[in-house]
């Protein structure tokens, strides 16, 4: 990888605090961002600083301290339409997770919108996340799941995806990026080809927003989801964009407080987007957290950020594919930094064992991506995600305990 990298990552190190633990008396060389990414101190201090000096519940309170946490909250919402690029910050919605994200489309658009006989397009890269919400609403509206096929190396057949769309499509419902091989899909022609038919298109983003610029406007999708967790910031809070005719045409996902205009025995009335998806008490230092998460990605040049992580991802394939008995699962050309790979003769959570005893903290599973394992005809992988925060000799220390693993499984 390259020396001359102006990205400094030392520097960067330094503001995890995690990096400062030991596992097993080594420091941790932390291989699974992919999974939910480190905090950076930024955002620990964040949230800490707002239960300890402004913490009230919102919207609601006339005094002070109730005033101040609205206005953090919904700076954060401001916060994420501009990481976005959203042009109005009603089209956010502040949810649990990307999976509450796209249950809430499936449940508030699909139901209103899907016939029998209609069809829900997915890809064979999903996450379960966008897999078993589609299920459950073909099954409410005796609809039709469809799956766009993939090649050998994990990239979408364009061709095949572009035959499966019909007059009976009513939604494509696609990964930006697969979480278990790391696949980066093309958007922008599988939005076009949705779009040009008028299918209505919600794009999963959970793996892509840590790793890319993300313009959901240039884009031109109507939902767009995520999860700050994998974005640095606290678990709990996640995000769905969604085009703001769209949401306004779209009935409430949960009734309660919060979400309504009036209320009576026997009527309710609801709030306008976003208010109306956003039943109860939220997760507000959540929001205030991914918003500081946001604030702190925007120090650094994206580009710079881009360039460093590719270059883990091309280092860690070329020193993996030294490893006789290791196969890479997903060779696409356009690839975030996930490396999947499987070792003969030894199973992924025997591997992701013996690399925790080098303090190297790596993925095992199906990745809730079962499916795409059947496909590639393996129970599991290992995965090696990779940060900002990585370096080149975490590389070395991943491929020096696999070298070590291998040989006592030989
Ligand atoms: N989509 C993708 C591509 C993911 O990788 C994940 C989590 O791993 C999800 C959706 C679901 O995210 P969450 O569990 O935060 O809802």
């Amino acid at each position: 990888m390259s020396e001359a990298s102006p990205f400094d990552v030392e520097a960067t190190r330094k503001d995890f605090p995690f990096l400062e633990r030991e596992i097993r008396g080594q420091q941790v060389a932390f291989l699974d961002s992919a999974a939910s990414s480190q905090k950076p101190r930024a955002v620990i201090d964040a949230v800490s600083e707002f239960y300890a000096t402004s913490y009230a519940n919102i919207h609601r309170g006339v005094y002070q301290l109730s005033a101040e946490a609205t206005e953090k909250y919904e700076g954060a919402r401001d916060q994420v339409q501009h990481f976005l690029h959203a042009e109005d910050r009603r089209e956010i919605v502040f949810l649990r997770n990307a999976t509450e994200a796209i249950n809430l489309v499936a449940r508030a658009w699909g139901d209103e919108n899907l016939q029998p006989d209609d069809e829900i397009l997915i890809t064979a890269l999903e996450h379960h996340a966008n897999i078993v919400p589609w299920q459950m609403l073909s099954e409410r509206r005796s609809c039709r799941l469809r799956v766009a096929p993939i090649d050998a190396r994990g990239e979408i057949d364009l061709n095949a995806y572009e035959s499966l769309l019909s007059e009976r499509t009513k939604i494509v419902a696609i990964t930006h990026v697969s979480n278990a091989i790391g696949t980066i899909n093309p958007l922008p022609e599988m939005i076009a080809m949705a779009k040009a038919r008028g299918i209505t298109v919600l794009v999963d983003g959970a793996q892509a927003v840590p790793h890319m610029n993300v313009d959901v406007k240039s884009l031109g999708c109507d939902f767009y989801t995520f999860s700050g967790h994998k974005l640095f910031a606290p678990s709990g809070i996640g995000v769905l964009y969604g085009c703001h005719s769209m949401l306004e045409s779209m009935p409430p996902f949960l009734g309660g407080g919060d979400m309504i205009e009036t209320v009576t025995f026997e009527k309710s009335t609801y709030a306008k987007s976003p208010g109306k998806f956003e039943a109860g008490t939220p997760d507000i230092a959540g929001a205030i957290g991914l918003s500081a998460a946001i604030e702190y990605l925007k120090g650094f040049d994206q580009a710079q950020l881009e360039r460093w992580e590719t270059g883990l991802l091309t280092y860690a394939e070329k020193r993996l594919s030294e490893l006789d008995g290791l196969r890479i699962i997903g060779n696409a050309r356009n690839k975030a930094p996930v490396v999947s790979f499987v070792v003969d003769g030894v199973h992924p959570h025997d591997v992701g064992t013996a690399l925790d005893q080098s303090g190297v903290s790596v993925r095992v599973g199906h990745h809730c991506a079962q499916p795409l394992m059947e496909i590639f005809e393996v129970p599991a992988t290992v995965r090696a995600s990779f940060s900002i925060f990585n370096t080149p000799s975490e590389i070395d220390r991943l491929t020096q305990a696999l070298s070590e693993t291998m040989e006592i499984f030989r």
